[in-house]
């Protein structure tokens, strides 16, 4: 194997109206809104970029704010969490900024050996903060600038997990990391080598009965990542000499990208690092103009009648 994936670079998911999305990842989980653009199959909804400081591969959590989303649920077939490192010793502040926020969360709990707490978002996603050694930067409340940090890892919830298992380690080059039972949830971490930014993924099976349903609060595809076209190329080759059914790469304006259905039933997505997210604006103002790829540029003016005004979010956490 002579390419490896070294990680997550995004995760796409669905809200409900763009007001408490925002409110709840810039006021309260401290993220950068990186991007404010448009969705560009649809360019009547948003396309919300969250991440760190540097808006950097790992840390990035977008979001399509449909404003008639019906609820969706987590289920076989889907990715169902998404969780942020946090250095070890940053869940007390954390948990009193919750608490004070009179924001509902579980935890402390213990997974793999790390310190976690889970919330949910205000559409019903859940989010978990997981206490990690690695080197994934500070994620730390109380602190007036957005967050440092990345991703620790994605849940991905299987009916039958072994052929997923088997593309991560034969194909994307992770490790089996361990497994673990709590209440009837078997999980078992994947982990990319190098330790970076978003480089574990847990894959779940569930003695619950549920049946997913894409809607707010759900995720529509987890993003790996690839640092370049050439790297993406040969992905694609490989992928489709495998079998899987690899869409050609798509210019998504901050990456190019290539999709493919893994075989549990999630989408998934490898996306280049170029050109990232100052391609269209300065990395001081991310994420507080309205950016437009070209096709939509001439209608600019419509497009800004039709999307919902946003409001500067209330910070609930410092
Ligand atoms: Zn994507």
């Amino acid at each position: 194997m002579t390419q490896t994936i070294p990680g997550l670079h995004h995760v796409t998911a669905i809200s409900g109206p763009p007001q408490g999305n925002v409110d709840f990842y810039v006021g309260t989980m401290l993220q950068r809104l990186v991007k404010k653009t448009v969705n560009f199959d649809d360019p009547g909804t948003y396309h919300l970029y969250y991440g760190n400081k540097q808006a950097e591969p790992g840390s990035i959590l977008t979001f399509f704010p449909f404003v008639d989303a019906g609820p969706g649920r987590a289920g076989p077939g889907m990715a169902s969490a998404v969780a942020y490192a946090v250095p070890i010793g940053g869940l007390n502040s954390w948990m009193m900024a919750f608490a004070e926020a009179a924001i509902d969360f579980d935890g402390p709990t213990e997974r793999f050996g790390e310190q976690m707490i889970a919330l949910t978002d205000p559409d019903g996603l859940r989010i978990e903060l997981i206490e990690t050694d690695r080197g994934t930067g500070d994620l730390a409340a109380g602190d007036d600038t957005p967050v440092d940090g990345g991703f620790h890892s994605v849940t991905l919830w299987l009916d039958a997990p072994d052929r997923t298992a088997r593309l991560l380690t034969d194909v994307f080059g992770y490790s089996s990391a361990g497994e673990e039972t709590d209440g009837g949830v078997k999980r078992h971490r994947f982990q990319a080598k190098g330790h970076g930014r978003g480089s574990a993924i847990d894959l779940i099976t569930s003695n619950a009965a549920s049946i997913g349903r894409q809607g707010a609060g759900t995720i529509h595809h987890v993003a790996f990542r690839a640092e370049n076209d050439d790297v993406q190329k040969t992905w694609q080759e490989i992928l489709r000499s495998q079998g899987f059914d690899v869409t050609p790469q798509i210019d998504r304006q901050y990456f190019n990208a290539i999709y493919f259905r893994e075989p549990g039933g999630v989408l998934f997505e490898i996306a280049t690092d170029p050109p990232g997210f100052t391609t269209d604006e300065p990395m001081e103002t991310l994420g507080q103009a309205l950016k437009l790829p070209a096709q939509y540029e001439t209608q600019r003016d419509r497009i800004e009648r039709i999307l919902p005004s946003i409001s500067n979010p209330k910070r609930t956490t410092t």
